[in-house]
């Protein structure tokens, strides 16, 4: 690495070290964090412990507003990881028995991307993880076929590096068929479950009435049998499935002699050949069983199946993991189902899975929503039980706390009006590139003698308005023909008169700009560098943040992400 490659590295940390800890750093730990992040500089210890005084005594001049605003503008990502683990630290309880790190997991479905209602458990697991050390499992339930869509998989993987969840490890359950046969006949021999060939009404009446059907009496030699029959492929569908003995007197018909193992004969699944799968209450505790699960963060969505799964662990005698069921969080304004989505997409309403009127991660991407707001708003929510509403306002002040401090600023004027300022002088408007941080420069618009203005500023009874960063503008009205005239350089005057402070564009210097909303579109012009922002978040000015999605020999499109 480069001398000034060194220092700036060095400066960064002793910034981030300064801003954390307050105080001036101490060369060691500036030196040690140096490394740490750049392993690559061990060979170069003495030159960076000779440069380590130069950048702390940097920092050491600053005053602590000005190193946070370095930092923020220098460094979002040191800055938010500073932010982001105050916050974990303040906003999730602790678990009981973590004190020697964990395992957790993750264990979506693989029916479509992930979506938002995702990214509580994702990111809930993720903190704890993190918090206590261990192992994140990334573990792909995929045992029901008529529930897969081949593609989810990636997409899912995508949607879980765009959070940045710290996944350790990945399985993927149609890969582990033979370790669930394997254990249904453990827990067969161990006379726990039995084959059932009842009629599904029959069986249905018999446990309603809390009364045992004739199979759960089986000789154990013959439910082993039956299963290997099933196995074979001598049942079809709806002829035998796998019940776990339970409780036929608990009062909640669901949990008794519950289904472990049925039967498909349709679809094929995508990966696997097979005929028998496990329920999800059994493949979801042979794995974590198997994984050593340690905690368990789900919805409250999930109780009774917890209730259920504790049956199979009691058959076995394993240890139940310890677990937390959140409350339900309703989420409006977007679609979330993943029915509704796919028919939509194959219908050609919505563009895709990131169509931004979906819920899903990728929508929000898309938006400009960053993955770590997205973390801090499900940390903020956390683990409480009570069921709330989610909040879209909670979610975009995360993500402003993230974009804000380093977007940088443009002006894009809406239903353009053109305009000739009569008497007015050539020159050149130095509009900061981020009102926070001088450092990032500015933009030069250049006034010729023409300018864009935004079509609801320029309305009858308008008298004056300042355009921002340049001059006031008086405006005179025939009926409804507005004139334009130099209105002079006074700020005061200008509050004076309530004129508006608005975004404009000099006439020679413009690009098309088209904004979506989720509630429509904008069409406009935007400032020509714009389109070197492609895939970043920007703030257009007094309309809100946007991220500039593509750009085209015919202009910009963005999307409005929020004020
Ligand atoms: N695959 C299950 C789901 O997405 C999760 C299972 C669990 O948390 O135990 O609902």
């Amino acid at each position: 690495m480069a001398g000034d490659d060194i220092r700036a590295a060095l400066f960064l940390c002793a910034l981030q070290n300064a801003v954390k800890h307050g105080g001036i750093p101490q060369s060691g730990a500036v030196i040690g964090m140096v490394m740490g992040a750049h392993p690559e500089l061990r060979k170069q210890a003495k030159e960076v412990s000779g440069l380590a005084k130069d950048a702390i005594a940097d920092v050491a001049a600053l005053s602590p507003d000005e190193r946070t605003a370095k930092l923020q503008a220098l460094s979002p990502e040191m800055f938010a990881a500073l932010h982001e683990k105050h916050e974990h630290k303040k906003v999730l309880p602790d678990l009981e028995s973590a004190e020697h790190g964990v395992v957790m997991r993750f264990a979506p479905n693989p029916s479509g991307p992930l979506h938002i209602g995702h990214a509580r458990a994702a990111a809930l697991n993720d903190a704890y993880v993190k918090q206590y050390g261990g192992r994140y499992i990334l573990r792909i339930e995929d045992t029901d076929p008529k529930r897969v869509d081949p593609d989810a998989y990636e997409m899912v993987k995508e949607d879980i590096r765009w959070l940045g969840l710290g996944i350790t490890e990945t399985v993927t359950q149609s890969d582990r068929l033979p370790l669930y046969y394997d254990l249904c006949q453990q827990l067969i021999g161990r006379g726990g479950a039995y084959v059932c060939t009842c009629e599904n009404e029959h069986f249905k009446a018999l446990k309603d009435a809390k009364k045992a059907c004739p199979c759960r009496d089986q000789p154990e030699e013959t439910a082993l049998a039956l299963w290997e029959k099933m196995l074979e492929g001598d049942f079809r569908e709806g002829e035998a499935s796998v019940r776990v003995k339970t409780d036929l007197l608990h009062p909640d018909p669901a949990m008794r002699d519950f289904p472990i193992f049925r039967i498909l004969d349709a679809p094929k699944h995508p990966r696997v050949e097979a005929h028998i799968y496990p329920l999800m209450n059994f493949s979801v505790v042979a794995d974590d069983h198997l994984l050593g699960v340690t905690h368990v963060i789900r919805g409250k969505d999930h109780i009774a199946n917890t209730r259920r799964q504790r049956y199979i662990y009691d058959h076995f005698g394993w240890e139940v993991p310890v677990y937390r069921h959140y409350g339900r969080m309703g989420i409006e304004g977007v679609v979330l189902s993943t029915s509704q989505m796919r028919l939509g997409i194959t219908e050609g309403k919505y563009t895709g899975w990131d169509d931004i009127r979906l819920g899903t991660l990728r929508a929000l991407a898309r938006r400009g929503i960053l993955p770590d707001a997205v973390k801090n708003a499900m940390l903020a929510i956390g683990i409480g039980e009570t069921d709330i509403s989610f909040s879209w306002d909670n979610l975009y002040a995360e993500n402003k706390k993230l974009v804000d401090p380093v977007a940088n600023r443009y002006f894009f004027v809406p239903d353009p009006v053109p305009a000739t300022i009569e008497d007015a002088p050539r020159r050149t408007a130095h509009a900061m590139l981020h009102p926070g941080d001088a450092s990032k420069g500015d933009r030069g618009l250049s006034f010729e003698g023409s300018v864009i203005l935004p079509g609801a500023e320029v309305v009858p009874g308008a008298a004056m308005v300042r355009l921002k960063d340049l001059f006031n503008v008086k405006i005179a009205w025939d009926g409804d023909a507005p004139s334009f005239s130099y209105g002079g350089d006074s700020l005061a005057e200008a509050r004076a008169a309530k004129a508006h402070i608005i975004q404009w564009l000099p006439a020679q210097q413009t690009l098309s700009c088209t904004l979506l909303t989720m509630e429509g579109e904008l069409k406009g012009v935007c400032e020509p560098a714009v389109a070197g922002e492609r895939g970043k978040v920007v703030q257009f000015e007094r309309i809100g943040f946007v991220r500039i999605d593509t750009v085209t020999r015919d202009g910009v499109l963005a999307y409005f992400t929020h004020t």
